[in-house]
């Protein structure tokens, strides 16, 4: 079932978003090529979201029959990780992609972006392959208004990535968003325009396209939650929250209106 969020839901999502946008901000820029831990990222960004009144949503999430929860307040990962990635003492080399993925919740609503920075100077594929995925993450959010359907934003997201000649991420995908740091419905970055469900003001979803450089393949490693690359070419990954309003797409991921 699909949620719709009412404009004062949709103002404390903001609200979340904004702390988890500052967080983002102080901990990308706390990257120290040859120096930073991923743990020391996850640390400054757990203290970034918590001093602003938010609770760091992966913290603890997701155990299930067979898999621990996930042990840190970020994912954190570098190069061939698409997502999940679990921070730890691996030091941020010049040149790495590092992608940070936050979830807040601020008075029980939530926000949850992710962005993938450049460690210095990366070469221009690397460059490339980031600016690809944040267009298409734009193109996406654009198709974000009333009428149209999941579909439109899913297609526009593949089609720019496929023209470009990478990969689209198939076994993860975008979701709802709102009490709950998943809901309905799914926003895969593929598929099919005038598809999926119809798009209506009040609807609030994670816009979240994951583009490889290579196989749009992945796999799992052992500690179950960080998911790479099958053929261990770079990926990038892009996510803002999304509000659907009668106006049009609303981006509640950002520090700034
Ligand atoms: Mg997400
Ligand atoms: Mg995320």
């Amino acid at each position: 079932m699909i949620v719709l969020k009412k404009d004062s839901e949709i103002a404390k999502m903001r609200e979340a978003g904004r702390v988890l946008a500052r967080a983002m901000r102080i901990t990308s820029g706390a990257i120290e090529p040859g120096k930073t831990t991923l743990r020391e990222l996850d640390t400054i960004a757990e203290k970034a979201i918590r001093e602003k009144g938010g609770i760091p949503s992966f913290l603890g999430y997701g155990a299930a029959p067979g898999r621990p929860a996930f042990p840190a307040s970020a994912c954190i990962g570098l190069n061939e990780v698409v997502v999940h990635g679990i921070p730890g003492d691996e030091v941020v080399q010049p040149g790495d992609l590092v992608k940070l993925d936050f979830g807040v919740i601020l008075d029980g609503w939530h926000a949850d972006s992710a962005w993938t920075f450049g460690a210095g100077e990366v070469s221009a594929a690397a460059q490339r392959l980031m600016n690809v995925t944040r267009e298409s993450l734009m193109q996406g959010i654009a198709k974000a208004r009333p009428g149209n359907r999941i579909g439109d934003i899913s297609a526009t997201i593949q089609a720019y990535v496929e023209r470009n000649g990478y990969g689209v991420v198939r076994e993860l995908v975008g979701h709802g968003i709102g009490q709950n740091l998943h809901e309905a419905p799914s926003v895969p970055n593929f598929g099919k325009a005038k598809q999926g469900p119809m798009l209506k003001a009040g609807m609030t979803f994670c816009i979240e396209p994951m583009v490889n450089e290579g196989t749009h393949r992945v796999a799992t490693l052992d500690d179950d939650w960080t998911v790479v690359t099958a053929d261990g070419k770079l990926s990038a990954h892009f996510e803002h929250t999304v509000a659907v309003t009668a106006s049009g797409p609303v981006i509640l991921t950002t520090e700034e209106d």
